[in-house]
């Protein structure tokens, strides 16, 4: 059996002799400090539950919008402990991670030994300081029968745009888990109306980007729905540049300078979310998409849209960025090369898809699958940032889809800042083909929408698409059972202030062997 002690004895050797092979700076570890000021100041947050384990985060932060946090080079040790109740009384694991400044003193602990299906609290201390506790829980056993899951879905949050208001009401719904798609940060100020600032420029360093998640983490709302339950994440462009893919950035910078951002952006991620430490990016990238499943229930498989698609087409005319396309003068939209997802992981999502048992296979990732064309049929205009950017890679997906044989598939998505409900066809073109699934397009949660013209054409052309509007910032509640998917589409009635009301704005059900969204 697994002995956790011994474990974390090994993994503080091994992380020992690799700092001084680095040669990256001190590898003193403080026992006992004092901290001037809270060194827990971006809260705690877990992620990534399994039948046995979860993954708890935290970073110590004193000054969290200083460099470094306020923090020396200094390795500083961090004990943990998890209880099965809210006053620690009855302490299942505990143990003891190492703070190292060359991950901006981000912990994250995999525990493991835990019993499936079942609710945790967690804590943290260093030296003379203890963290808030969280709330987690870890997932049922794959095979077990459960009755529902109640799920939150998460994306666009620019902080200067709103207050995180959303995350306030969306715990009082008590989520089992909460999923975000992407634009957790926005690495540069844009929009009109601001009501709070980033206070620096675009983030293009390490620092930049550090600086910019603490400000972010720094929201009481934020901190609290991380500290409420267990969250999977995925990024889209703003973690780390607007509309980059691959190694091409949004202003066709130099791919070597690029990629030094793009680490610098994903190092950032890394160290503020609750990942495993099997997702620790390394020199080629970072390995972000994966699986999560509940019970008999739910598999989530947690997608990236952004590090490995190919080149969007046409992006470049005349010398001037071109976004969106008419398929008749851009036959490169067409080519049967283009990948969203890369091979490696399109093969993997097919695998997955091809052994799921889990009744409901929700595919979480960050931008439209559904078939937008903006101008009349049959004219073919598409912003090409999305899956309408890459048609055939999308017809792969929805032919996955079709022939895998995982059950009642749901994609879940965000980035345009508007409610979206659409079904997806085998052509996704054509509404009279085969239904495959459905998606379900999270508003922002504080992110400035595009103009309602845009969205008007979205239902206007497209029979595929049952609702699309701007109008309203929210999020996404699921609540899934053996026989239903229903979604509610939460929607704010302010983001401006820091308190708000919030309404149904609508609500669809998909039921179980159906495909389709019913009203
Ligand atoms: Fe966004
Ligand atoms: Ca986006």
């Amino acid at each position: 059996m697994f002995d956790p002690k011994r474990r974390d004895t090994l993994r503080r050797l091994a992380g020992t002799a690799g700092i001084a092979a680095l040669g990256a700076g001190p590898w003193i570890v403080r026992a006992a400090t004092h901290f001037a000021h809270d060194p827990f100041s971006l809260g705690v947050a877990s992620g990534y539950p399994t039948p046995s384990g979860v993954v708890l985060w935290t970073r110590l932060a004193p000054e969290p919008l200083a460099r470094d946090g306020g923090m020396s080079n200094a390795s500083v040790s961090v004990s943990w402990e998890v209880a099965r109740d809210e006053q620690f009384r009855q302490v299942a694991r505990r143990g003891v991670a190492h703070a190292e400044s060359r991950w901006a003193h981000s912990v994250h602990v995999e525990v493991e030994g835990l019993e499936p299906g079942r609710e945790y609290w967690y804590r943290f201390r260093a030296g003379d300081a203890r963290s808030p506790a969280g709330r987690t829980h870890t997932a049922p056993r794959a095979g077990d029968s459960i009755q529902r899951l109640r799920l939150a879905i998460a994306s666009c949050q620019q902080y200067e745009h709103g207050y995180f208001v959303a995350y306030r009401r969306m715990l009082e719904d008590q989520p089992d888990v909460i999923v975000h798609v992407g634009d957790y940060i926005y690495e540069l100020s844009w929009g009109d109306n601001l009501v709070r600032s980033h206070g620096s420029g675009e983030c293009r360093s390490l620092a930049d980007y550090r600086a910019r998640y603490a400000l972010y983490r720094s929201d009481a709302d934020l901190a609290a729905a991380h500290a409420a339950c267990p969250w999977l994440v995925t990024w889209d462009d703003h973690e780390v540049d607007n509309d980059y893919g691959g190694l091409i950035s949004e202003n066709n910078d130099d791919p070597q300078t690029f990629a030094a951002r793009r680490a610098a952006a994903y190092r950032a991620y890394y160290e503020h979310m609750p990942l495993p430490m099997s997702m620790a990016p390394t020199d080629s990238g970072m390995r972000l998409y994966t699986t999560s499943t509940f019970g008999d229930l739910v598999s989530v498989d947690v997608l990236d849209e952004r590090q490995y698609r190919s080149a969007p087409p046409c992006r470049w005319r005349n010398g001037a960025l071109n976004k969106r396309v008419r398929a008749e003068e851009c036959p490169e939209l067409d080519s049967t090369a283009a990948t969203m997802l890369g091979t490696t992981q399109e093969e993997w999502l097919g695998a997955r898809l091809a052994k799921s048992r889990a009744r409901w296979n929700l595919l979480a990732q960050g931008v439209v699958m559904t078939y937008v064309t903006e101008a009349r049929r049959p004219a073919r205009y598409f912003w090409t940032d999305s899956w309408n950017g890459y048609p055939a890679a999308r017809a792969r997906l929805m032919q996955q889809l079709r022939t895998a044989g995982a059950s009642n598939p749901v994609v879940l998505s965000g980035d345009i800042h508007s409610f979206v409900a659409a079904d997806l066809y085998l052509d996704p073109a054509d509404p009279a083909t085969p239904c495959v699934g459905s998606e379900l397009v999270t508003s922002s949660l504080t992110s400035q929408p595009p103009d309602e013209g845009l969205l008007r054409k979205y239902r206007e052309f497209n029979p595929n698409v049952r609702l699309a509007t701007g109008k309203a910032r929210g999020y996404l509640r699921l609540d899934v059972s053996p026989g239903a998917l229903q979604a509610d589409l939460v929607a704010m009635d302010t983001v401006r202030e820091r308190d708000s009301g919030t309404s149904v704005l609508a609500s669809f059900a998909i039921e179980a062997g159906e495909p389709g969204l019913k009203p």
